[in-house]
């Protein structure tokens, strides 16, 4: 178990008060995996859970972050090589906040996040590496690596480190570069986004751009094959109308997986939206396209043929998404997963920090909006001056 994961309390969950799973509980699928599935992992802490928050001091603020805790340093220096169209890069805040996807890292950008890590210095953390497709440029992608890597030694205390990836960059001539740095990084595990076992399929829901090598399914199968290798794979599959969205395609993606190297895959439905978003074409996408996760699990445990042999292992309640975990007959791990925006919004103006997000204008937020909930800006001497005033705090300093 990672050691994230280690310290996230574990629960009979026929013991935990249904008030206590706010996400979950309000799935009808809830009741029927409260009786089968042994135990709750209760993620997100609560108000008064003293031990599961870690208080630091940022922009001359004391923080309380909970635990466990990522930081995304969000990778935007060009353009995804895919247009997923259900891409939540592409939703738009009815406030007009300007979107993440749309800076790009200018000059100062790696030694702001060098800045940035030594403020954090003793905050524990886990490197969740995602934004548009960090692997696109492979020189940007070995350089953020180096600046976490030495981040590390004089920095936050880091417990996983994931990168999310639809593996353009590891089909790409430097491919094997890529991934061998992050063998050397010490990756926990890669989320490899994959969207169908049908590799037409897949190109209609990911449309990589023209000359992706990885859009092709044999390069596909094989690059997800070397990585498996390297580091521990998991394979993505966002549910969709066109896409998976019956338990027979369920169970092929399963085998198709395992074919590929997977030792998880994970199934997600749609984010839930709240009405903070505008009603562009990616949020219509999602309206039409959506397949509940509930709905699609439920019919998944009603046919004998495709989960015969699974075992329901247990639930995790986080902070804005519930999933649950089950393992197959030939050992294949399986996520159910289903995540809500306006549970993250807000957490997020509770005042504490239950996200890092550094952007590419510098600036570190609690949260994934640019400009709002502003940690620290590294573009300004404040910053400077947080380093400084962490490095007197440290006891052994
Ligand atoms: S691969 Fe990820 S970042 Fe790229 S378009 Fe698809 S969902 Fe968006």
């Amino acid at each position: 178990m990672s050691p994230a994961l280690s310290r996230i309390p574990i629960h009979d969950v026929r013991k935990v008060a249904v008030a206590a799973l706010p996400r979950s509980a309000s799935s009808p699928l809830f009741e029927r995996l409260r009786g089968a599935v042994g135990q709750v992992a209760l993620r997100a802490p609560d108000a008064g859970e003293g031990a599961r928050w870690h208080t630091h001091t940022l922009g001359g603020t004391p923080r309380r972050f909970a635990q466990p805790i990522t930081f995304t340093p969000y990778a935007a220096v060009q353009p995804c090589s895919a247009r997923c169209s259900f891409c939540s890069e592409n939703l738009r805040k009815a406030d007009g906040a300007v979107a993440a996807s749309r800076l790009r890292p200018g000059a100062g950008y790696f030694e702001g996040l060098a800045r940035t890590l030594r403020a954090l210095r003793g905050v524990p953390l886990s490197w969740s590496l995602s934004g548009l497709e960090t692997s696109d440029d492979a020189d940007w992608m070995l350089q953020l690596l180096d600046v976490l890597a030495a981040g590390e030694r004089d920095g936050p205390v880091v417990e996983d480190r994931v990168l999310y990836s639809n593996g353009a960059g590891f089909a790409a001539p430097r491919g094997a570069q890529l991934r061998d740095a992050l063998q050397a990084f010490g990756l926990s595990w890669l989320e490899l986004s994959r969207h169908h076992h049908d590799g037409a399929a897949n190109q209609a829901i990911m449309r990589f751009r023209p000359g992706v090598a990885i859009g092709e399914q044999a390069v596909f199968e094989r690059t997800a094959r070397q990585l498996a290798d390297a580091v521990a794979l998991r394979l993505v599959c966002i549910l969709q109308r066109g896409g998976v969205a019956q338990p027979a395609d369920v169970a092929a993606y399963l085998r198709w997986a395992q074919r590929c190297g997977a030792g998880t895959v994970v199934f997600r439905e749609f984010s839930r939206l709240d009405d903070s978003y505008r009603d562009n074409a990616t949020a219509r996408f999602l309206g039409t396209h959506r397949v509940s996760m509930d709905e699609l699990l439920a019919a998944c445990l009603d046919d004998a043929d495709v989960s015969r042999g699974w075992t329901l292992d247990s639930l995790t309640e986080g902070y804005y998404f519930w999933n649950l975990r089950l393992r197959t007959a030939s050992g294949l791990r399986v996520v159910f997963e289903s995540a809500d925006y306006g549970a993250m919004h807000q957490r997020h103006a509770s005042g504490d920090v239950y996200k890092l997000v550094y952007f590419p204008d510098g600036q570190l937020c609690a949260g994934w909006e640019p400009g709002r909930d502003v940690l620290l800006d590294t573009r300004s001497d404040d910053s400077r001056n947080d380093e400084a005033r962490n490095d007197e705090v440290l006891p052994h300093a």
